[in-house]
């Protein structure tokens, strides 16, 4: 039976939140937290293969204690089981220690129940960087499958996975041997509405919580902010464009606006004679 880990993050909703027009970030408390919408579709692939081949859907992430909602949603779309890395240690994480983090608790994951793939999204909406999938793989030494579209076949028997990598202009086919480690782009499917019993398991659900103290050979120094070489040294919001004129309303309403400005600049260049 193939046992497939996706990894995913829980996100405030961007499409929602608000800058601080003082401080230049992000202000959290503005937007509700969602599943990192990548991280939806590497779910539901992993419960495609599952529903596929037979197997168990694990879902992992480090994130604060509301990030057990994540997890539910998870549980919605049809995973198995559920573990929460939470910890005041893994607090300030760049991708490099998020990657060491979420590697320790799947190798830990991998005691209970060897891993033949892992699934995560091509990137969270909020730090963007794409690079924590990568890292996981780096660190657990198996081929990294990046903007992953397709899954041709999974072979558990003969070790092997064929998918097609989303490229600039078309797709190539790649074939890995098994574990390996896929990050998916949003093509790769359709999440659908989810069943009513999924949702019934998952509003009962009540994931694994492990803290640094439940994983193995962890060393601290490569934990959380001592853990982060990034240094963000400065963020701010792009400068609004000087000038022009911002029209405000419905769509209808707008249009409407930009047509009295046109009309008012072709009367004013034919009192000028220019039009
Ligand atoms: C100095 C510094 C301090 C930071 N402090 C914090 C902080 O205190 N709290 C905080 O929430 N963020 C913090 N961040 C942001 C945090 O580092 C990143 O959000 C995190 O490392 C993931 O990187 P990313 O968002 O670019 O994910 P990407 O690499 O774009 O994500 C790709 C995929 O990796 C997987 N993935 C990403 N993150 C996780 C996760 N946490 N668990 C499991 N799978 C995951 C998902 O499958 C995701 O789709 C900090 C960043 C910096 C630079």
């Amino acid at each position: 039976m193939l046992h497939i880990v996706a990894c995913i993050k829980q996100v405030p909703d961007t499409k929602i939140i608000k800058m601080n027009p003082k401080t230049n970030t992000m202000d959290r408390r503005t937007a509700p937290a969602i599943l990192n919408p990548y991280d939806a579709h590497a779910v539901e692939e992993a419960v495609r293969i599952k529903n596929r081949y037979g197997g168990h859907v694990s879902v992992v992430t480090m994130g604060p204690p509301p990030a057990v909602n994540a997890i539910k949603t998870c549980i919605e779309i049809g995973a198995d089981e559920g573990y929460l890395i939470t910890d005041r240690r893994f607090a300030g994480a760049d991708t490099l220690a998020t990657s060491y983090a979420v590697t320790k608790a799947i190798e830990k994951i991998a005691k209970i129940k060897p891993v033949d793939l892992i699934i995560c999204g091509k990137m969270s909406i909020d730090g963007d960087t794409g690079q924590v999938g990568p890292g996981i793989a780096r660190r657990l030494d198996i081929p990294p499958l990046t903007s992953v579209n397709k899954v041709e076949e999974i072979n558990q028997e003969e070790g092997f996975a064929i998918v097609h990598r989303k490229l600039e202009e078309g797709y190539e086919v790649v074939k890995s041997t098994l574990p390996c480690l896929f990050s998916v782009e949003k093509t790769i499917n359709e999440v659908p509405y989810s069943p009513l019993p999924n949702m019934l398991k998952a509003a009962r659900y009540k994931p694994h919580i492990w803290s640094v103290d439940d994983l193995e050979d962890v060393d601290i120094k490569q934990l959380g902010l001592k853990g982060s070489p990034t240094i963000v040294s400065k963020v701010w919001a792009p400068q609004k464009p000087a000038g022009g004129t911002f029209f405000e309303g419905s769509p209808a309403a707008q249009v409407e606006q930009l047509l009295s400005v046109l009309f008012e600049k072709k009367e004013l260049f034919e009192t000028k004679g220019e039009v």
